[in-house]
């Protein structure tokens, strides 16, 4: 098994904050009640076509080969050989679950917020 140096983990670390904290920056400012109109729809014009383009990179990575296996999901040993997540991937299952319920991810991942 391959372990990361504690340099690499802590860049990991400090990408999945950024991201983490962008989310939670955007989130706030989009849904407190004290939050202006004008800065509510100033955050939302700018960063809902780059949520749009995230959640869309993922799901057109995230997408079925011919035998209806996932392209964007890394090959895993499955039963002995390396294979593929079939179609649709834990990822794009995820995806789904939450576009359709957003307040589920908080009790499904505890720890999406910072
Ligand atoms: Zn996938």
């Amino acid at each position: 098994m391959t372990t990361i140096n504690a340099a690499l983990a802590h860049a990991l670390h400090l990408l999945r904050q950024d991201m983490l904290g962008y989310l939670d920056a955007v989130e706030f400012l989009t849904s407190e009640d004290d939050t202006d109109d004008d800065t509510v729809l100033a955050v939302a014009r700018t960063e809902v076509p780059r949520l749009v383009a995230a959640l869309r990179g993922t799901v057109t990575a995230h997408r079925a080969d011919h035998h209806g296996l996932c392209l964007g999901c890394p090959a895993t040993w499955i039963d002995g050989r390396l294979g593929r997540e079939a179609w649709p991937c834990p990822t794009i299952e995820r995806a789904q679950r939450f576009l359709k319920d957003p307040d589920s991810i908080y009790s499904a991942t505890p720890y999406a917020r910072l």
